[in-house]
């Protein structure tokens, strides 16, 4: 292997069960703070390392335990969004960024355009490439897939409380947020809010752009705040939860 990633670091994508039978393809962006070999810490702390700065800290726990209650399909990013976001495109500053919310990140700072491209081909290309050749083949098969992007923020930003627990997301196709929003609002179980904590103006939406909206795709992003799964029975009740209303959703819209 050549370029960023050694053999010992393994492949950058990982696919969980690709034939599910249901429509639905979640994919997981920030699912790792694992950093490959070669980028060493980025000169940062092991706390930093840690912290939601470097993954969404119970996203894969959840995407993973819906892919049983579900029987979705999966793919995910197995390194940190500190060394390539893969919900941004090559050319945002944000995809490999020197400050993430309170921490400067030393690694990121002045990097060559070398240095990008080489993260951009171990890391960015393989992912949005592994989702295309995905989506390709199942809307060849017919059955187009339902894209669901998970994702988990933080409860404290910038030394501020946030109350919103889900938010449901979405970009200029919002028929299934709409859903999921409208069966979120019988139960009122959690504080569940449309484009919140952030939205398409974040630059947040680049995954449901690239792979929903331009394949024509029932899409949608799902931010759950992360101290709601940071152990395995919030993750089993939010999964419990996320599946009732998706499931409602999908049967509406597909009436
Ligand atoms: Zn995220």
């Amino acid at each position: 292997m050549t370029g960023l990633l050694t053999e010992a670091d393994g492949s950058p994508v990982a696919v969980e069960n690709p034939e599910a039978l249901s429509p639905v393809l979640l994919v997981c962006e920030h699912a790792s703070r694992h950093l490959p070999e070669k980028m060493g810490s980025l000169g940062l702390s092991e706390d930093a390392l840690k912290s939601h700065i470097a993954w969404d800290p119970g996203a894969l726990a959840v995407s993973q335990l819906l892919v049983e209650s579900l029987d979705a399909a999966l793919i995910y990013q197995r390194f940190s969004r500190l060394v390539y976001d893969c919900n941004r495109p090559p050319e945002a500053e944000a995809a490999m960024p020197p400050v993430s919310e309170i921490f400067e990140i030393p690694g990121n700072a002045g990097i060559s355009a070398a240095e990008r491209m080489a993260r951009t081909q171990a890391l960015y290309v393989p992912f949005t490439n592994t989702l295309s050749d995905f989506i390709t083949t199942r809307k060849a098969a017919g059955r187009p897939p339902v894209l669901i992007t998970m994702h988990t923020f933080t409860p404290v930003y910038h030394g501020k409380q946030r109350d919103v627990e889900i938010g449901i997301l979405h970009d200029e196709d919002s028929r299934l947020a709409d859903a999921m929003l409208a069966a979120a609002g019988k139960t009122k179980r959690y504080a569940v809010r449309r484009n919140e904590p952030y939205g398409p103006a974040d630059g947040v939406t680049h995954t449901l752009i690239q792979h929903g909206l331009k394949n024509g795709l029932l899409n949608v992003m799902i931010e759950i705040r992360n101290d709601l799964v940071s152990n395995e029975i919030g993750q089993k009740v939010m999964v419990d939860y996320l599946t009732g209303i998706l499931g409602e959703s999908l049967s509406a819209l597909s009436q």
